[in-house]
């Protein structure tokens, strides 16, 4: 594939302050862009007028000298379940086809107080349900490297619109992958944070012990920064933690060796595929050779993450799901007489196949004779899995693995077996279930050129050393492509 160098928020923001662009020529660009790849089907709806408007109003602060947000010019497309006033939000889903939002989500206020622009809306699976962007009432998302392929899911997009260089960076939101597999899946950067570091007020809930909001990139500066705006605590959501947020940008070097687990149970489970093994194990032989220590450390819990995930994420969907309703937004069945057919027809007519599948499942794990056989046996297997992972992070900095065992498949190639789809979250999983940050790295390629990312997972609230350790990785990789692609002299 050719390399196409994309501009970074920071290298916008120089060319801003030196005159050589204004941030509404930077919104044209894209919007030309985004016209020129419809066919990808990235945005639901493009905020055309709006995002204008607000690069006027950059525009107009840096030709006034005026003190300008840690955003200024960036330009960002956001997931379709983040809430943004006065605009229309659906999760991707026929349900919710018309409704606006009343309010702003916590994540959108802090972006626009800082002077970012708010490009559009991006496709996504249909309540966040999916790895693979095919479970959109709205039409799947092209993977912009091979149009025959999956971008990944459920941000698939957010993804993408980074991908193909429609805006600067997104915003999407994780429960079992859906940032970091995309990311991996379209060879970009994608952060899962840690729980309760960003506020999902305003985030339509899939499962809410689970679910964050986090950026997608081209660079780790870029991550950290949209990190450190969108942070924080927030009244509005009793889980957002109080810790303070560190400036990452300014923490970007890693100036010591780390200590690094890796799972050999991860390396060796079935599905994973040779090509991102090898790739791996290579980057895991690098950082050996640059004095890391990488040691392998028995975990034999990974059976049981994919069951675990998703009898508690189901659970927790039959109940946020259940306000869908046909009453109190968006869709209700035409053919509906009185309160009993509203509810029916609307659900019935309004949700798609796998949502509705995840309710039933959901509805069943949590009724009364199965509760403790499925959810409260759930519950446990979350703790001992929280406890364990915990102590291996208390004696290491990262455990290192691949994002996904696959690189991005193709359409149609997992649809017909739900359980072979279920198991590409093997890898990404564990982060929700245990609360911890977690990165994907475009940092490997196959024979095709096809992305693999490699996941990087740390302690609760160490997403600094997260960020600092992910840009050395960058750069070796970078050092790595260069030395490949320079000809010999
Ligand atoms: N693929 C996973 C699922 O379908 C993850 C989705 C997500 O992170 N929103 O549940």
């Amino acid at each position: 594939m050719a390399v196409v160098a994309h501009q970074t928020i920071i290298d916008i923001q120089t060319e801003l302050k030196a005159g050589s662009t204004t941030a509404a020529q930077i919104v044209s660009g894209f919007l030309q862009k985004v016209e020129a790849n419809r066919h990808l089907n990235v945005f639901l709806e493009v905020f055309a007028d709006d995002a204008l408007a607000q690069a006027k109003r950059v525009d107009e602060k840096v030709k006034n000298g005026e003190p300008l947000g840690k955003l200024f010019g960036a330009v960002i497309a956001i997931k379709d379940n983040i809430c943004y006033k006065q605009h229309k939000v659906s999760a991707g889903s026929k349900i919710l086809e018309g409704f606006t939002s009343l309010y702003n989500s916590t994540v959108v206020e802090r972006l626009l107080a800082e002077d970012a622009i708010i490009i559009g809306r991006t496709n996504c699976d249909e309540f966040a349900m999916g790895s693979s962007n095919e479970n959109s009432a709205y039409g799947n998302v092209l993977n912009a490297q091979d149009n025959s392929r999956v971008p990944g899911g459920s941000s698939g997009g957010s993804a993408v619109a980074v991908q193909a260089g429609l805006c600067h960076a997104s915003l999407g939101s994780d429960t079992g992958g859906s940032i970091r597999q995309p990311a991996s899946f379209c060879g970009i950067v994608g952060l899962k944070p840690t729980y309760g570091r960003i506020s999902r007020w305003g985030l339509i809930a899939y499962a809410s012990s689970f679910d964050q909001i986090g950026p997608f990139t081209h660079s780790i500066e870029d991550a950290a920064l949209i990190t450190e705006v969108i942070s924080g605590k927030d009244s509005y959501d009793s889980t957002s933690s109080s810790k303070e947020v560190p400036a990452y940008t300014q923490q970007l070097n890693f100036d010591r060796k780390a200590r690094i687990a890796v799972f050999p149970s991860t390396l060796n489970s079935d599905g994973l595929n040779e090509e991102v093994k090898t790739a791996t194990q290579n980057l895991l032989d690098e950082l050996k050779a640059d004095g890391h220590t990488v040691e392998e450390v028995k975990f034999e819990l990974l059976d049981y993450l994919i069951a675990t995930y998703y009898v508690l994420t189901t659970a927790e969907a039959s109940s946020n799901l259940a306000r869908f309703d046909g009453v109190h937004y968006g869709y209700r069945s035409p053919n509906a007489s009185e309160m009993e057919t509203v509810y029916k027809k609307s659900r019935t007519e309004g949700f798609g196949k796998e949502v509705k599948n995840r309710i039933m499942l959901g509805t069943f794990v949590l009724s009364s004779g199965y509760y403790d056989a499925y959810y409260s046996r759930a519950q446990k297997v979350r703790r001992i899995l929280t406890n364990e992972i915990l102590s291996i992070l208390n004696q290491y900095d990262f455990i290192l693995m691949p994002t996904s065992p696959t690189v991005a498949f193709k359409f149609g190639e997992k649809t017909e077996n739900p359980v072979e789809m279920y198991l590409a979250d093997i890898y990404t999983v564990l982060a929700n279930l245990t609360g911890i940050p977690a990165i994907s790295l475009p940092l490997a390629e196959d024979k095709q050129g096809l992305p693999i990312g490699i996941q990087l997972l740390a302690g609760k609230f160490e997403e600094a050393k997260l960020f600092a350790f992910s840009e050395k990785l960058m750069q070796i990789a970078s050092v790595k492509k260069d030395t490949l692609t320079t000809p010999a002299e």
